[in-house]
């Protein structure tokens, strides 16, 4: 009973926001910073023209979960979101991370550390509390570009998704590496980071048209024997989402950046909806609306908890991207 009081006590949806510091470009740029923030709510001051073009500030006010300003650390980030959450993924439960937010926003920034840190909390789970009872940790790393799946951990290789009977989610040769110590963990995150950002056109530009997703399986030899391949006992995933920008980037001139626009805007859409049939206990969650919630499907089923990071930059020039990231994770919530 301790252990079913343990899992019901972590929210099943928690939203959160995060600003970052304005950056040397907009500084030069003389940009303002548009956000007050206050421990769980915050107000976006928008400067609008009239039609003599005099200038008069609207304001918009949120309130989220929590909100985490321009000083919050790395660390502070991880105790707010995913650090409750470690625990219960040994209780059968799946959980899921996401950065949303526009390119530059810091989605990056916040979800790299994240599966480090858990991982750590993970292994010191598994050496002490539940030292001897079979558990084992896999790393899987692997991105959604143009609704097609790729192996970060290995060359980027193409991979299929296949459900089996059991409403499973699995994807046909992804590798997944069995770890026992954080510095191997850390060296596949940096290596599948790396393959990520190999882009034609820089880091910033490729990776800000796919969703990353780095997911922690916890797995357990069934009744001692190493013979049996062991089974998934809980799954923690950490989405690093396309820049929600792109998902508007389809009237663009480029044939091919209309479809990856298009593909990214179906899938953070399908991906609200989802999250929010989560929180209404519908049965019916819309999964087949995108490969991106395709591919979260076992992770929305029973016993599930969903973070969602909302990345904001607080500068005036990016006031209307702000506001549409505020707007999709006050639907969320
Ligand atoms: P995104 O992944 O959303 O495109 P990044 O995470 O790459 O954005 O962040 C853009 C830039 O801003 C990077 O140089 C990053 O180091 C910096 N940055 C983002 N968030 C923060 C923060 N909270 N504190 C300091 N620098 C940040
Ligand atoms: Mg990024």
């Amino acid at each position: 009973a301790g252990d079913k009081e343990k899992v019901n006590s972590v929210a099943k949806i928690k939203v959160v926001v995060r600003k970052r510091p304005l950056n040397k470009k907009e500084l030069a740029k003389n940009e303002e910073d548009i956000i007050e923030t206050l421990s769980n709510s915050l107000v976006v001051h928008e400067t609008k023209l009239k039609v003599d073009l005099t200038e008069y500030m609207e304001k918009h006010e949120f309130v989220f979960d929590a909100v985490l300003n321009e000083e919050v650390s790395n660390d502070e980030v991880y105790r707010e979101t995913v650090e409750p959450i470690v625990p219960i993924i040994f209780q059968r439960t799946k959980a899921t991370c996401f950065a949303y937010g526009q390119t530059g926003s810091g989605k990056t920034y916040t979800m790299k550390p994240l599966p480090l840190k858990a991982s750590r909390d993970i292994l010191r789970l598994m050496h002490h509390t539940y030292r001897n009872q079979g558990f084992h940790l896999f790393v899987s790393f692997f991105e959604i570009y143009g609704g097609k799946l790729y192996d970060l951990l290995s060359d980027r290789k193409k991979l299929c998704m296949r459900e089996d009977g059991k409403q499973q989610v699995c994807i046909v040769g992804l590798q997944e590496f069995r770890v026992s110590d954080v510095e191997t963990i850390k060296e596949l995150i940096e290596k599948g980071n790396a393959t990520r950002s190999t882009g034609t056109t820089g880091a910033n530009e490729e990776s800000s048209r796919s969703h990353a997703i780095l997911q922690l399986a916890i797995k357990r030899s069934v009744d001692g024997k190493e013979s049996k391949p062991p089974r998934v006992v809980g799954k923690l995933s950490f989405i690093d989402l396309a820049g929600s920008e792109r998902g508007a980037d389809t009237t663009d001139n480029d044939k091919q950046t209309r479809m990856e626009g298009a593909e990214i805007n179906k899938s953070l859409l399908a991906l609200k909806e989802c999250i929010r049939a989560l929180d209404n206990d519908q049965g019916h969650i819309p999964f087949r609306g995108s490969k991106l919630t395709e591919v979260l499907r076992d992770s929305f089923m029973g016993n599930s908890r969903t973070v969602m990071i909302s990345c904001i930059s607080p500068s005036s020039g990016s006031c209307e991207h702000t506001l549409n990231t505020l707007r999709y994770a006050d639907r969320v919530k």
